[in-house]
């Protein structure tokens, strides 16, 4: 009899895009002629930079020439990208990262998904709330955690995000080992400034515990003071796994490129209190689960990094981020609360009613979708999500149609 891992059976249904997803069809069959404009998924909307797919159309070339074709590439990643990451997204800032920490991936969903098995069953695991739900999902599935119950798991020390802390969590009062941190976050678009982020290396410092980074955004930090990695903080080498992405950045999401920092500073400990170095249990991981991500993927991510590259990535960001500043600025002036925004491409928003209500009033008003930020957890009751990934014009039009259905 072939036995399941029971631990799925944990897992709450993702009721969140589905239930978007039927909302938005039923005022679509009820409403043929109105069109809707969607700012709830956190998917981009334009083109890959001209730079990458120009590098990724060459790559193809190569492989279809015996004389330049490449089979499996190395475990980690080719140097010709982690040598251009290592130079301009962490020596550039001063962070002290070396080629052989970093590993390059297919996407910062696998790896913040896949990192949790390398550590014990019994470990105490701190996850922000409201949170990007893969980092809760995938401890479920490992049996980290109990049984689900009033919006929450047992075993799981939530770090609350609030109106108060502005969606900030503070440190954990009791130890925990495993710490999830995102930011710039998604969803509500909150920065750690220098200070967060020090106290929080600090913490994992004292009390042995390590701090699982999600730097996924890194890209939208526009304030020269916000840290964009955590290995700008003192002592962060030894506490601290980085992931980045591709994806937001420069258009990735369809194409898939990401990479994971593990310093081979890293400790956990065994039973005995015997010190291991994370560096290479990873290493063994993905030499022995993954083989790496396509060639010509990866010499499109190294486009990345040209003079080219870099001005063009730069006006993609920027062009979201005129989004964001719009839809932040019009909320605002509609006397809304707003969260993120200004270093994040999501607008976290005090809905002054329940989540859904204001998603339906939206939808049913302006015809436009949002995210509830009851989906993201207990601590986003109350708040919703628009996110700045779409064109101009439709986030131009969207605002006056909310504007319109606000001041009603
Ligand atoms: N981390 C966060 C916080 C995200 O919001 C996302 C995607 O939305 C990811 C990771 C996934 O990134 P990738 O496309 O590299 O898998």
């Amino acid at each position: 009899m072939i036995r399941i891992n029971e631990n799925y059976l944990k897992l709450q249904a993702s009721y969140l895009f589905k239930d978007i997803g039927d909302r938005v069809a039923a005022f679509q069959k009820a409403h043929p002629d109105r069109e809707i404009i969607k700012l709830g998924i956190g998917d981009v909307t334009r083109a890959l930079p001209e730079a990458c797919v120009k590098a990724f159309h060459s790559a193809v070339d190569e492989m279809a020439d015996d004389s330049t074709f490449r089979g499996y590439g190395p475990d980690q990643g080719y140097p010709f990208l982690t040598e251009k990451i290592v130079e301009f997204d962490f020596k550039s800032r001063g962070a002290d990262i070396s080629c052989e920490e970093i590993f390059i991936s297919d996407g910062a969903k696998c790896d913040t998904g896949n990192i949790q098995e390398i550590f014990a069953q019994d470990i105490k695991i701190a996850i922000p709330d409201p949170v990007y739900p893969v980092y809760l999902d995938t401890n479920v599935m490992a049996g980290r955690t109990g049984r689900f119950g009033n919006g929450r798991y047992e075993s799981v020390h939530y770090l609350d995000g609030t109106r108060e802390n502005g969606f900030v969590p503070g440190l954990p009062e009791t130890p925990v080992d495993l710490i999830y941190l995102c930011f710039p976050n998604n969803p509500t678009g909150a920065v750690a400034d220098r200070g967060v982020l020090e106290a929080w290396v600090s913490y994992a410092r004292e009390n042995r515990s390590l701090i699982l980074y999600d730097a996924a955004y890194e890209a939208f930090v526009r304030d020269t003071h916000i840290p964009r990695s955590i290995y700008e903080i003192e002592g962060a080498r030894e506490v601290a796994i980085e992931f980045r992405s591709f994806s937001k950045t420069a258009g990735f999401t369809g194409t898939r490129c990401a990479y994971t920092v593990v310093p081979k500073d890293c400790v956990g400990y065994d039973a005995g209190g015997g010190k291991h170095f994370l560096h290479t249990m990873w290493q063994r991981r993905i030499s022995t689960k993954f083989n790496g991500v396509s060639y010509p993927v990866q010499k499109s991510a190294a486009a990345v990094f040209s003079a080219e590259g870099r001005s063009q990535v730069a006006s993609l960001v920027d062009y979201y981020m005129k989004n964001a500043a719009l839809i932040r600025k019009e909320m605002t002036d509609l006397g809304y609360e707003c969260v993120g925004g200004t270093n994040s491409p999501y607008i976290w928003i005090d809905g002054k009613a329940d989540s859904w209500d204001f998603f339906d009033m939206l939808l049913n008003t302006a015809g436009v979708v949002c995210t509830p930020g009851a989906g993201f957890g207990t601590c986003g009751k109350g708040f919703i999500r628009i996110s700045a990934f779409n064109s101009h014009e439709n986030v131009q039009e969207a605002m006056i149609r909310i504007k319109k259905a606000l001041q009603k």
